[in-house]
Order: structure tokens, then C-alpha cells, then sequence
């Protein structure tokens, strides 16, 4: 963490203990290093988190985005309803296999799609829909499996940041035709790079696996057209080591969040809402801070100065992008949301002397920067 004070709290610390490092020494002195045994084991053991459906290992969440698109024959011509307050993989992905994205409003709580704003979204091109988990919060899969089923659309959990979220007690990335996970280094597993895309039947689960691979099953015998976004066996290893501690750290965050909601109560910034029969894993704890951008930047200098490292995510909505601004979507909520959030630490490394410092640092900048509900 180049830059940050040494007695700087991160706002993220990924894992790379002895026990990653001994998996990647082991596989780069195996021998088989992409696409081999660890690479299986770890497709075999993800689908714990989501009921045993097929589990296809590629190298990244957004190839994993890219291909469940592609596979579920998403392409040109098509429209594919994501939300704008997101990070940009969720809109390029739909860019990337030559559909186009259209951007629907989040609820102000959840920061997830509003059905209801997706009903008025959905037109004559709409093919999918692709609803984001966003901070590890889960999206209203009742209400969006509903509009997908009655409009005869697909259905794509992006479940990026929700590794073991669930909803009413099922998994995210059971809800889906296809549902996307990542490995970033700051997710809440990684595995250097990497991702994950689950689908409900090995059919879907084959296609995703040539298409990975160049469209090959046996070598030199490619069957369609095909990328290279193979996954390396050092990466299944550390992935594998990072899965098997995910249960844990999932506690250990939801464990630091419960400590943050009791501090924050009376601070006047807003705490993560959790939505009924929603199981939250906190990706990011995220607070809203009332008066906009201004206040909440801010509330950002003082927690700084204070030693506490928190980030925004995402200050520009992706219906703000360069790339997808000539839509001119019209998202006030989503504008509202993006003025107003500020994520703080809730890593499973924290200590009780972090999180006291960190209740300590946010009441006194809402008290500095005059912030009321
Ligand atoms: C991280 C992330 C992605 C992309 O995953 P990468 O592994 O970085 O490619 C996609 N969508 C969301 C919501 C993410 O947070």
C-alpha cells in the first residue's frame, strides 16, 4: 500500500500469507500451471457456494461477465438492463459481446436495481437482465426473476463482490441463467486474478468452457470461436487456500460491521441498510453521508487525517463515463448515491483498536463537518 501513513488503517487488505505463497511454489514446481488439476478442484469445491451448480474458473470477473453473455447468445442487437451504480466491468462486459446496456435506477437504501425502474426500462430489444450485488448486498432476485420470467429474459447475477451472500437463505448465483464471481486481489476472496461463472446445467457449462479455451474440448479440434481467459493453476491453489477461509472472514466482517452500526448510530451518517431476509458480507461498509458530494468529501479529508484509509465507490456513474454518456440516461438516484457514499474499513484483518479508532475518527468528522440527518 505505497503511499498510505504506516499507522494508515487500509480501506482493503488482501491476503497473501504463507499459505498462498507455499500453494503457488507448489503448483510453478508441479508442472501443470494453467488450466490442470487445481483448476478443476477449485471449480469443484466453489460449487459449495452455490448449491453444486456447474463452475467454470476463468481470469477474471469480467471474462466471466464477457463469456455468460456470450453464452447465454447475447450479442448485437440486444439491450442488457444493468444499473449504473456499479463499477464499469458490469457495462463493458455487455459492451464487450456486442449487446448494449441500458441503465435503470438502484434503490437510494440497497444501492441495488429497483424492479420497478427496471419494468419502465424494459423495451423491445431488452434480452437480459443483469443485476449487480453491490458491497456484498444482495438484489431483489423475487422481484427481478419475476420481470425476467414474464418478458422471456436472461437472467445474470454479476455476484462480483458476494461471494456466500444469500437471500431468504439461497445463495446469489443460484438465482440466474448465469451468475459471475471475481478474484480480484481486493474482493472478498481472490485469487491474484480470476473468476468464476456458475450456471445451472453442465449444456451452458460446456459452451462456457470452450468458450475459455479457443472453442477447443480436444486440442486442434476447436468446435466454435473462442478467447484465451484460461485461469492459471496458481491462481486455482490460491483461490482454493482463500476459499476455504471465506467462511471465516465472511463471520469476521459481518462481526466488524455489527461493531460499526453500534458506533455510527448516533453519528448522523447513514449505515448499511440490509434488506428483509437479506444475508449482507459487507464487500464494503457503506455509509451515506447526508448533503452531498461536499459534505462527504469532506467527511473523506477528516477520516484520512485521522489515519482511517476509506474510498467511493464509484464517485462517476458508469452513465457518466465517457464511454456511455451519449446515452444520456437520466439517473437521479443513482447521481444521489454516488454524491453520498463513503466506504469504510470492515476487512476481516481489522483489530478491536482499529474499529474503535475508526467509530472514534467518522463521529468526530460528522461533528467537524456538520453533518445531520
Ligand atoms: C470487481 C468487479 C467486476 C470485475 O471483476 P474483475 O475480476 O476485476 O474483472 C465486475 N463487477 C463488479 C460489480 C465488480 O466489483
Amino acid at each position: 500500500m505505497q503511499g498510505l501513513r504506516k499507522d494508515m488503517i487500509p480501506a482493503a487488505k488482501p491476503v497473501i500469507g504463507d499459505e498462498e505463497v507455499a500453494a503457488a511454489v507448489r503448483v510453478l514446481r508441479g508442472g501443470r500451471v494453467v488450466q490442470g488439476p487445481e483448476v478443476a478442484a477449485f471449480e469443484e469445491e466453489f460449487g459449495a457456494l452455490v448449491e453444486g451448480r456447474a463452475c467454470i474458473a476463468v481470469n477474471s470477473g469480467t471474462s466471466a461477465l464477457h463469456l455468460a453473455l456470450l453464452a447465454l447468445g447475447l450479442g448485437p442487437g440486444d439491450e442488457v438492463i444493468v444499473p449504473s451504480f456499479s463499477f464499469a466491468a458490469s457495462a463493458n462486459a455487455v459492451r464487450l459481446a456486442g449487446a448494449e446496456p441500458v441503465f435503470a435506477e438502484v434503490d437510494p437504501d440497497t444501492f441495488c436495481l429497483d424492479p420497478d425502474a427496471v419494468a419502465d426500462a424494459v423495451g423491445p430489444r431488452t434480452a437480459a437482465l443483469m443485476p449487480v450485488h453491490l458491497y456484498g448486498h444482495p438484489a431483489p432476485m423475487g422481484g427481478l426473476t419475476q420481470l425476467a420470467q414474464r418478458h422471456g429474459l436472461a437472467l445474470i447475477e454479476d455476484a462480483c463482490q458476494a461471494h456466500a451472500t444469500s437471500l431468504h437463505g439461497r445463495p446469489v448465483g443460484t438465482f440466474g441463467d448465469a451468475a459471475c464471481f471475481s478474484f480480484y486481489p481486493t474482493k472478498n476472496m481472490h485469487a491474484l486474478e480470476g473468476g468464476m461463472v456458475v450456471v445451472p446445467d453442465e449444456t451452458l457449462g460446456r459452451t462456457l468452457r470452450l468458450l475459455r479455451n479457443q472453442g477447443m474440448e480436444q486440442r486442434y479440434e476447436n468446435e466454435i470461436v473462442g478467447a484465451n481467459m484460461r485461469m492459471t493453476d496458481v491462481s486455482a491453489a490460491i483461490g482454493r487456500v482463500q476459499l476455504a477461509r471465506l467462511a471465516g472472514w465472511t463471520e469476521q466482517r459481518r462481526a466488524n460491521a455489527r461493531v460499526l452500526d453500534e458506533g455510527l448510530g448516533s453519528t448522523g451518517l447513514v449505515t448499511p441498510f440490509v434488506a428483509d431476509g437479506a444475508r449482507h458480507v459487507y464487500h464494503q461498509y457503506t455509509v451515506r453521508v447526508p448533503g452531498g458530494a461536499e459534505a462527504r468529501d469532506a467527511v473523506r479529508r477528516e477520516l484520512d487525517a485521522a489515519g482511517v484509509g476509506c474510498a467511493v465507490y464509484y464517485p462517476t456513474p458508469i452513465h457518466r463515463l465517457k464511454p456511455y454518456a451519449h446515452l444520456g440516461a437520466d439517473l437521479p438516484v443513482t447521481d444521489a448515491a454516488a454524491a453520498g457514499v463513503l466506504s469504510l474499513p470492515v476487512h476481516p484483518q481489522l483489530t478491536a483498536d482499529d474499529l474503535e479508532q475508526i467509530v472514534e475518527a467518522a463521529d468526530s468528522a460528522a461533528r467537524t463537518v456538520g453533518v445531520t440527518r
